[in-house]
């Protein structure tokens, strides 16, 4: 739909409102793609997903500061505004919204009843992160009000805040259509991650351990006894400098409640979090897949 050689660029809720209003009323489907910026592969792949599927493609970049619980981490959280606009422009998104925190957040009012999600939003990073998934609610609420889109997209790669973000769809009753996109990968398996720009050439070398691990799981899946290749795991990490695996987690992808045996669910999947040097990286698997 965007006819003009550069992507569109909108900084207040009062003008997107105004502008998606209009787009609306044409009856487009309208594709959200919600990010952190940084842009990559990945996220560009959900672009164009989101491209093929709906008639108008929006996408935000907002470092969302309530749901980093670690200031260094939100301090450190790369930045590329220029590029992601070139970026953008040249996977013919139509429209980018990039709130600043007092257009998003006036008067710092984000804190809003929390959801329940089951336990959802407590386990793996929620447990790790805590308060993460409070601030991923908080912000995709109102984004999901300002744009109001048909469909949003979302990576696999953050699998629990994609099923939080079902939780929150369902109780809001927004009139949206969640979708996933697959994990994209570098060629050497390592997925890809705005963050991977802070590993260092040691770290970055070293990272692609993680997908090495999760093949070699699912391999195993189903033959090895689930407590066994949590440990095997545990072990593959002991020993490495600055090296720290953070959990190893075995659980149904439907509840992310852990599993022993093999027979507690049909849809088993193993998830990762490690810090290589000072990042920390996340992956996941699905297995019986
Ligand atoms: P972020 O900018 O990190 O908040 O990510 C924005 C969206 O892109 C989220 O839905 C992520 O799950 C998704 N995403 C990030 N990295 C990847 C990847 N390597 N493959 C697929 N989706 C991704």
């Amino acid at each position: 739909m965007n006819t003009s050689n550069r992507v569109l660029v909108i900084r207040s809720i009062d003008k997107v409102t105004e502008f998606l209003t209009g787009i609306r009323r044409t009856g487009a489907t309208i594709g959200f793609v919600p990010t952190m910026g940084a842009l990559h592969e990945g996220h560009l792949s959900i672009i164009r997903q989101a491209r093929e599927e709906t008639d108008f493609v929006a996408v935000s970049i907002f470092v969302n500061p309530v749901q980093f619980n670690n200031k260094k981490d939100l301090e450190k959280y790369p930045r590329n505004l220029d590029l992601d606009l070139a970026l953008l422009t040249l996977t013919r998104c139509d429209l980018v919204f990039i709130p600043d925190e007092q257009e998003m957040y006036p008067d710092n009012k984000h804190l809003k009843e929390q959801l329940d999600f089951d336990g959802l939003d407590q386990v793996l990073e929620g447990k790790y992160r805590p308060g993460h998934f409070f601030g991923v609610v908080a912000v995709l609420r109102k984004l999901f009000s300002i744009i109001q889109p048909t469909h949003a997209y979302f990576g696999q790669k953050d699998y629990q805040q994609f099923l939080v973000v079902k939780r929150l769809i369902q109780a809001e009753a927004f009139s949206i259509q969640l979708v996933m996109h697959p994990i994209i990968r570098e060629t050497d398996g390592l997925a890809m991650s705005s963050r991977n720009a802070l590993l260092t050439p040691e770290m970055r070398q070293k990272a692609p351990m993680i997908y090495q691990i999760l093949q070699i799981l699912r391999d195993k899946a189903g033959n090895t006894e689930v407590k066994e290749m949590k440990m095997w795991v545990r072990k593959c990490f002991i020993g490495l400098p600055r090296i720290k695996l953070e959990y190893v987690a075995i659980v149904d992808a439907e509840t992310l409640k852990p599993i022993r045996n093999w027979s507690d669910s049909k849809r088993p999947m193993v998830c990762i979090a490690a810090y290589f040097g000072k990042v920390r990286l996340i992956d996941n698997v699905f297995l019986f897949s």
